[in-house]
């Protein structure tokens, strides 16, 4: 067999850097969209704050407001009440010596005041209110701009806007936002095995539940997912399905028929009809993983087994969606104290399915799952994160470090 003209049984850092620079030229554009529906979208540009965050000094406590130098010393001394400020007030009383006015939280200052006395802690006599000395001068205001100051980076692009940045959106009075447009994506499961959950399996039949994974995972990441095919082992149906699919995706993303055997046609289809950027990767589970593009798509294929899949997903193709979007912080690094020794080997990178617990010392432990198997969902599905056993390690000892994939 000659050898291939593409990268092929790579390291997870060289890999991944391949997919950052194929991704790169596939941006998405902007689009301006209405806050409630940028939930959970990428933000495209930089935010400055077009004014002071409050907009206006004003009172963090319902109480009295007054000046800070006429507060007493010691003893107590009496304010006359010179008016009422509420929120929303479109005027304020204005505050001399020795007066004060009653004030609400949110309320704007009056003109004068600079510190506010919480109500608890004054005696209201009629139209006297008594203050005791202790109090402090500029007390329980909020200035203009102290949360954000006008012309202040609010939010950098690349930011997901989750509800705490729509609230700082909303705040700053924008009505919506320009985000990136939802990568595309069309989910392709292969193999003739496969029979759509709520249908009887046939003999060597499974239920088809790569697809269904699939789509969840890139509705998570914020990908639209315009197209999902269950697609037999044949050339033709497979080639069918990607030219369809490239016609309408940024990305493909396929799972099952990558490997060497018989019925794994994906590879020299993609070389036909596409290019293929790599195909196997040092990691396990998913080492026969496929990356190139058809047209204008990008292309991940993944392996069936269904561990592998999600794994393979959750290292290559959520990378590829956040450098797609520009995403930043969408691989937060954590680390964690393995509980147990692992013996690794084999000379791949290996991510292991485990449980996550603080201890009382507030230290973070991953215990690998029992069940390791690429072929064994219950691994995945009673894990909370992937631990990264580097390639080079053979051997991790109980209480050593390790990076976690979320
Ligand atoms: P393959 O990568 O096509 O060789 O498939 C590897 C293993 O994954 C086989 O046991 C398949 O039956 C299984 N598999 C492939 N696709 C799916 C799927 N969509 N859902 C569940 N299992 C699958
Ligand atoms: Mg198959």
């Amino acid at each position: 067999m000659s050898k291939p003209d593409y990268p092929t049984r790579i390291g997870l850092e060289q890999a991944l850097g391949i997919v950052a620079a194929r991704c790169a030229p596939h941006r998405l554009p902007a689009e301006a969209v209405s806050l409630p529906d940028a939930q959970d979208r990428v933000l495209a540009e930089d935010l400055r704050a077009a004014h002071d965050l409050p907009p206006f000094a004003n009172s963090a406590m319902d109480g009295f407001a007054l000046r800070g130098t006429d507060l007493p010393q010691e003893g107590e001394r009496a304010f006359a009440l010179a008016g009422d400020v509420f929120a929303g007030a479109a005027s304020t009383p204005a505050v001399g010596e020795n007066e004060c006015a009653r004030i609400t939280t949110g309320a704007p200052m009056p003109d004068g005041a600079d510190t506010v006395v919480i109500r608890e802690n004054v005696r209201v006599d009629g139209q006297r209110v008594v203050v005791r000395a202790g109090e402090k001068p500029g007390a329980n205001v909020r200035m203009a701009g102290e949360d954000f100051a006008r012309g202040d980076l609010a939010l950098a692009a690349g930011t997901r806007l989750r509800p705490p940045q729509l609230a700082v959106l909303a705040a700053l009075g924008c009505a919506d936002a320009l985000v990136r447009r939802k990568p595309r994506v069309a989910v392709i499961a292969t193999g003739d095995e496969l029979v759509p959950a709520g249908q009887p399996l046939g003999f060597g039949q499974i239920h088809e539940s790569n697809g269904v994974m699939l789509v969840a995972l890139l509705r998570d990441a914020g990908a639209e997912v315009v197209a999902v095919q269950r697609v037999r082992d044949e050339p033709a149906a497979l080639r069918a399905a990607l030219l369809d699919a490239a016609s309408q995706a940024d990305m493909i993303v396929s799972s099952g028929g990558v490997s060497v055997g018989e019925a794994d046609h994906l590879p020299a289809l993609l070389a036909e009809l596409g290019e293929i950027h790599f195909h196997k990767a040092r990691v396990k589970p998913g080492m026969p993983v496929l990356f190139g593009q058809l047209g204008a798509s990008l292309y991940f294929g993944l392996p069936g087994n269904p561990v592998s899949s999600a794994v393979t997903f959750r290292v290559f193709v959520r990378f590829a969606l956040a450098s797609m979007l520009g995403e930043t912080r969408a691989h937060a690094v954590r680390r964690a104290r393995l509980s147990e020794t692992v013996r690794k080997g084999h000379a791949r990178a290996e991510l292991l399915r485990c449980a996550l617990a603080t201890d009382s010392e507030g230290v973070l432990w991953a215990t690998p799952h029992a069940r390791q198997g690429s072929g064994m969902l219950r691994g995945l599905a009673e894990s909370d994160a992937l631990a990264l056993l580097p390639e080079e390690c053979m051997e991790l000892e109980r209480g050593e470090g390790v990076t976690l994939w979320p």
